[in-house]
């Protein structure tokens, strides 16, 4: 059943009171939030990255009468596809499964560069008349729910003027994504001020840098450190990758074949359809695979790299870690680019330790001298949930660590809430898009019950909890005290499994004793 006409309304906002204004809840803040001038939608979406392009998508769709903005902190949107901007930025799943149901991805590389991926979003953008809904520029620091009012007043800066600038909404739709924007991470690595060279985050890539013939050290093992290192190898004199500890990677061809093939030959939606479902059974063959016989994963993946790399090589050393194939994610290179550069010399692999920068390099515990003109910091992102955002219950601040995530899409005791989470163990946009097609019913559901909002409740307060993110990389580590928690079963456990959650998400019921309805719908006047 579609939902209910809400209008946009600019200017005061005055709602209808449905319930009683709960004891001590400051006064002053429910006048504030009726006089001061604001505009009103019924979702506001944060963030417009693929997650939030793709729920604005869906809101249009399966609920046609729901006025919706989405707000955006940077000027320009695409989030993580516009941001990264080092040499050879790519995905490291395919676009079948990482691009949205709704919109085939037609190009040949299944394995897609960067700006094609944040061409694929502005297409899909502009094709769906979504653009006009998105306010650039716009940072939302704070957001405060009013029960009496079922409302959401939310704060925003301008990132372009400074001024403020103040919303109002019914449902509050997070996009945000999981890290910080303004900051990589960068462990403190001694001696870092007697470098004479550039030392360089790859999330603040400098467009201008010339690496052309340089002597590049780059320090990481994980996805940006195998994207980079081909990339810079075709111009800089020498890329060195130095690894503390090494990480599993898996060799997949840039082209897929079957995709490629069929598109020939059947209508472009079907043989995306299929090549979609392939690409979702591999990726949980492989992940389901590692998991219960991890010791025939690895070897597997240990001999990959022995056949593609020269006779000799230590792959033991370098390419077989201590932990299992997906206690941390697998890397993917496409066409074992890493290899063949490493099997050509122009790249080449160190593990150990720094024990100190110095002028003309680095120097390792072992005693070794790496000299370099470049380092390059691929020390990972900085854990960050919601935007950063301050939120408000009632008065009452909310804090994200007390707080246990509901079917991966809202949390125990934040009212008309929804969160976009997706998958680290497969494509990230397979999980966003259930989760967007399950709120989209939610609000139908609301409407056609005339409630005006819900909030998970933990019905069994004494079920064991653990993070959010059971995720053993050192970058959900670093966040782990800070982040939601998650049950041990459903509804409050995160499935990081495609055919549970669609059947959960897409079929199942949108009722549960988890969730309280209440209130009637406002009326704006
Ligand atoms: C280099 C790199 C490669 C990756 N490759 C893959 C891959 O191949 N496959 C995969 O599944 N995943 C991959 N990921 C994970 C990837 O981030 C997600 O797949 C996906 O791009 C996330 O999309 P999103 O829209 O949820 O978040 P983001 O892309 O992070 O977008 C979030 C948006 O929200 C905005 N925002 C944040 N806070 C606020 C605020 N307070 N107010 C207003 N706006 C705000 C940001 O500016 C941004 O535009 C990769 C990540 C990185 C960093």
């Amino acid at each position: 059943m579609p939902c209910s006409i809400g209008g946009l309304v600019a200017g005061s906002v005055r709602v209808s009171c449905v319930t009683e204004i709960k004891p001590g809840y400051p006064a002053s803040r429910v006048q504030w939030s009726r006089d001061m001038a604001s505009e009103h939608v019924d979702v506001l979406i944060v963030g417009a990255g693929i997650s939030g392009v793709g729920a604005a998508y869906h809101l249009q769709e399966r609920c046609p009468g729901k006025s919706f903005a989405i707000l955006e902190a940077r000027e320009d949107l695409g989030g993580t596809w516009d941001l990264f901007r080092y040499p050879g930025i790519r995905s490291d799943s395919d676009m079948h499964t990482l691009g949205f149901r709704f919109k085939p991805w037609t190009e040949a590389k299944a394995i897609a560069d960067g700006p094609s991926i944040l061409s694929y979003i502005r297409r899909t953008a502009r094709e769906e008349g979504i653009e006009d809904k998105i306010r650039l520029n716009h940072r939302v620091v704070s957001a405060q729910w009013s029960t009496p009012e079922s409302l959401w007043t939310v704060e925003a800066e301008r990132t372009d003027t400074g001024e403020s600038v103040r919303f109002t909404c019914g449902f509050l739709s997070m996009c945000s994504g999981y890290y910080r924007y303004d900051e990589g991470y960068s462990p403190e690595f001694p001696g870092r001020e007697r470098f004479r060279g550039e030392v360089i985050h790859p999330q603040h890539w400098p467009e201008d840098l010339d690496y052309a013939g340089k002597r590049v050290v780059v320090i990481g093992s994980g996805a940006t450190a195998v994207t980079l290192i081909p990339a810079m190898a075709e111009k800089a004199a020498h890329v060195t990758m130095l690894q503390r500890s090494p990480t599993y990677i898996i060799a997949a061809p840039e082209e897929d074949p079957i995709a490629n093939a069929l598109r020939r030959v059947l209508p472009e939606k079907t043989a995306y359809s299929i090549v979609r479902w392939k690409n979702v059974l591999l990726q949980m063959l492989v992940y389901r695979l590692s998991k219960r016989r991890p010791g025939f994963v690895r070897n597997a993946l240990r001999k990959g790299a022995v056949r593609a790399l020269p006779d000799g090589y230590d792959v033991d050393k370098h390419f077989n870690p201590k932990y299992d194939p997906w206690d941390q994610r697998l890397c993917l290179i496409p066409d074992g680019d890493l290899f063949e550069t490493i099997s050509a010399g122009r790249a080449d692999v160190v593990t150990d330790r720094i024990a100190t920068f110095t002028e003309t390099g680095v120097q390792l515990e072992s005693g070794r001298e790496l000299d370099a003109d470049i380092i390059v910091t691929a020390t990972g992102l900085n854990i960050q949930l919601f935007g950063g955002i301050t939120l408000t219950v009632d008065g009452e601040p909310v804090d994200f660590a007390r707080t246990v995530a509901y079917k991966g899409i809202m949390l125990s005791g934040v009212p008309n809430f929804a969160f976009a989470f997706g998958y680290t163990n497969s494509s990230w946009t397979l999980k966003v898009g259930l989760l967007c097609e399950h709120f989209c019913r939610l609000l139908s559901h609301m409407d056609e019950y005339g409630f005006a909002h819900v909030r998970p409740e933990l019905d069994d307060p004494a079920m064991p909890t653990k993070p959010l993110l059971d995720f053993a990389a050192g970058y959900v580590q670093r966040a782990i005290d800070e982040i939601p928690r998650q049950g041990v079963r459903g509804p409050w456990q995160m499935t990081m499994n495609y055919t549970v959650d669609a059947e959960v998400l897409r079929n199942g019921p949108v009722t549960d004793p988890g969730l309280r309805f209440s209130g009637a719908v406002p009326v704006a006047v």
